[in-house]
């Protein structure tokens, strides 16, 4: 039997939003089981935001969540790190509307929360077994999720840059696979877009120290993590994106050059289902999701 998880202690951590530019101050705290991912905003009043995808907001560059007229932006490497450490239920407070974008991965994440310490709660943890794949595209970018015992992801970049060029990975998602392996991947982008961005008012706190800053041919930094972090860090994007669907997922996930945008559609289609499907329970802590009908 696998039991829910949250964190033992509360922990505090401080920060810049990539975009807002703005300090943030952000706490998580434990939960008891059955609560999910909620973000709480203290600047206005408490109000709680749900991590579910079904409050998606925005998309380019980052994802953010609203309820009404209160946003969280930029929660999917924070997320990321959350899913793939299974802490199931936490409360997360802000006060301001951007979650720190710390080094820009999803490391210090994985960091707060060994500090936190994770601990078991006395209900069972379920999965979500999906039967019927699905697919949803946008052009020559696409996604498929087949059926699998397992999380397992295949992502594939192409980007017209000597340094990343077509990037392809596959891995299956465990703790300790996430923490080498996807955890440390940094957000990434261009020099030459940042003009643009920053007249959108966003990127506004970007900088060398929160991102891989690539010019015409090379990167700003230093050194890269790996050579192919730009392909790791979307997995670590598609993770958190796809935590939106409240429930871990048993499936192997294949992204043809994706992004925000795709990602969040499926854990919507996922999401939309699972409220207007009967789920089968099919051992002692997985449902099936039987997809019938296309989701499109
Ligand atoms: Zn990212």
């Amino acid at each position: 039997m696998y039991y829910q998880q949250t964190i033992e202690n509360k922990v505090t951590c401080l920060g810049v939003g990539l975009h807002s530019g703005k300090k943030v101050r952000m706490t998580l705290l434990p939960a008891p089981a059955d609560t999910g991912v909620v973000f709480r905003r203290m600047d206005r009043g408490g109000m709680e935001i749900p991590a579910s995808a079904l409050l998606v907001e925005r998309v380019d560059f980052a994802t953010s969540l609203a309820r009404g007229e209160t946003t969280v932006k930029t929660v999917e490497h924070l997320l990321s790190s959350l899913y793939c450490l299974g802490v199931d239920n936490v409360v997360i407070e802000l006060d301001n509307a951007e979650v720190p974008i710390m080094d820009g991965s999803g490391s210090p994440f994985v960091f707060l929360l060994k500090e936190a310490g994770i601990k078991s709660l006395d209900k069972p943890k379920h999965y979500l077994k999906i039967l019927e794949p699905l697919h949803y595209e946008d052009g020559d970018k696409w996604i498929k999720v087949l059926p699998s015992d397992e999380l397992r992801i295949t992502y594939f970049v192409s980007y017209p840059h000597a340094l990343i060029g077509e990037q392809t990975l596959t891995l299956p998602i465990n703790p300790s696979i996430f923490e080498d392996q996807i955890a440390p991947a940094r957000t990434f982008g261009f020099l030459h877009e940042v003009e643009y961005l920053r007249q959108k008012g966003l990127t506004l706190g970007g900088s060398k120290d929160n991102a891989v800053v690539l010019d015409e041919s090379k990167i700003l930094n230093d050194h890269l993590r790996f050579p192919n972090e730009f392909v790791r860090h979307k997995i670590l994007d598609l993770l958190g994106d796809l935590s939106l669907c409240g429930i871990p997922l048993k499936a192997h996930i294949y992204v043809h050059k994706g992004g925000h945008n795709l990602h969040t559609k499926m854990a919507q289609m996922i999401s939309s289902t699972i409220d207007s499907h009967e789920m089968t329970l099919i051992d002692d802590h997985t449902f099936a999701l039987p997809l019938q009908q296309p989701l499109a």
